[in-house]
């Protein structure tokens, strides 16, 4: 963050002193008043960090999102969201409940490199979860809640990405395949016996040995833990390549998510990630028609990393003592929710069905 950065305390518009607000629409601060806009100075590069460097974490690496930043944490689901004045802390985007908490002023984090601003209004991203709420035939009306315009908030959640270079030593085995002919007897039409002949495959196993090396870029892993890790997949594709450098700007109107998974935690996901690739390649480096893996260590060096904030509108109600979440991705407008079955809708969709095959019965079990 810029030394003027950090001195500014708040965005004012310059025409009516009220708070500017990012506006998803064409990404400018825009007063919600007058409508005067100013741009965000960002460039589209994000710098890599080391991970080494970071393991022991010096105080200057750690910046609070906004010098004004606040942050709550919510006291059922602990999830801790920052956000900068007029911004309050309203209701947890994660668990439905109303946060009572005061907020305090944000502890520092790793600074984030990037984010993907939010191209999705608020509006935009209610109605489309109106939408999808009445294609929802089986929906309970409870979850109706969702489609009054307050139930979502836009909030960057926290991400982790990293660069890796892996050297990998294997041993295993190679499997290669042989016919044998087989001579058998089975009796034929007549009740005969005779001799027949059929080919049978078998695996020669040979010892294998080796090194294999590969590059990894920008391998994704989410640092929330508020939200299922197969949600937060379906989030995917991100459009990394309009990443953003950072700017406290981008806070303005939205909360941000604190990283919940830390860096040292990511970077052990991120092995778990990549370790199928590792195989595979460790697989046809060895050969054959089979393999066998028995031993793998795998080295990772020049290893960067870039804390990443990506957009969602983000809701949470209760029903039925159960936490039903609902997700909109802030840059395609694209829905990850589930919703629980209404029981009487059901049950009424089953009645409804015996009714007109007991009809069809009576009508054509007849004649
Ligand atoms: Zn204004
Ligand atoms: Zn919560």
């Amino acid at each position: 963050m810029s030394v003027e950065a950090k001195e500014i305390q708040h965005y004012p518009c310059a025409s009516c002193g009220a708070d500017l607000l990012f506006e998803p629409r064409d990404g400018f601060l825009t007063c919600p008043y007058c409508g005067h806009k100013e741009a965000i100075a960002t460039t589209g590069r994000v710098e890599e960090q080391s991970y080494e460097q970071h393991l022991s974490i010096r105080p200057e690496q750690m910046t609070k999102l906004a010098v004004n930043a606040l942050e709550v944490q919510c006291q059922s689901c602990g999830a801790k969201s920052i956000f900068t004045p007029p911004q309050v802390a309203g209701r947890c985007e994660f668990c439905g409940v109303q946060i009572v908490a005061q907020p305090k002023s944000a502890d520092p984090i790793i600074t984030p490199g990037g984010l993907l601003p939010f191209c999705v209004t608020q509006p935009q991203a209610s109605s489309s979860l109106r939408e999808w709420l009445s294609s929802r035939w089986f929906a309970p009306n409870d979850l109706k809640r969702f489609a009054q315009p307050e139930a979502i908030h836009g909030i960057y959640l926290p991400f982790w990405t990293y660069d890796t270079s892996t050297t990998t030593d294997y041993t295993g085995q190679r499997g290669e395949y042989y016919w044998v002919t087989e001579t058998y007897y089975e009796r034929d039409a007549q009740g005969n016996q005779v001799q027949r002949t059929r080919q049978v495959r078998h695996t020669q196993w040979y010892s294998a040995a080796g090194t294999v090396t590969g590059s990894f870029d920008d391998v994704l892993v989410p640092a929330t833990t508020s939200l299922p890790p197969d949600r937060l997949a379906a989030l995917e594709p991100w459009d990394l390549p309009e990443l953003r450098s950072y700017d406290p700007a981008f806070l303005s109107g939205f909360k941000a998510q604190r990283y919940q998974v830390d860096l040292e935690q990511g970077f052990e996901r991120m092995k778990e990630i990549i370790a199928p690739a590792i195989e595979s390649a460790v697989r046809s480096d060895i050969g054959g028609d089979e393999q066998r893996i028995e031993s793998l260590s795998t080295i990772y060096s020049e290893n960067t990393f870039k804390h990443l904030l990506l957009p969602v509108y983000a809701g949470a109600y209760r029903y039925n003592a159960k936490v039903f979440q609902i997700l909109v991705n802030g840059r395609t407008g694209e829905i990850q929710g589930e919703r629980p079955y209404s029981f009487w809708k059901i049950a009424l969709l089953v009645v409804s069905i015996l009714i007109v095959v007991l009809i069809a019965v009576l009508v054509f079990g007849n004649r």
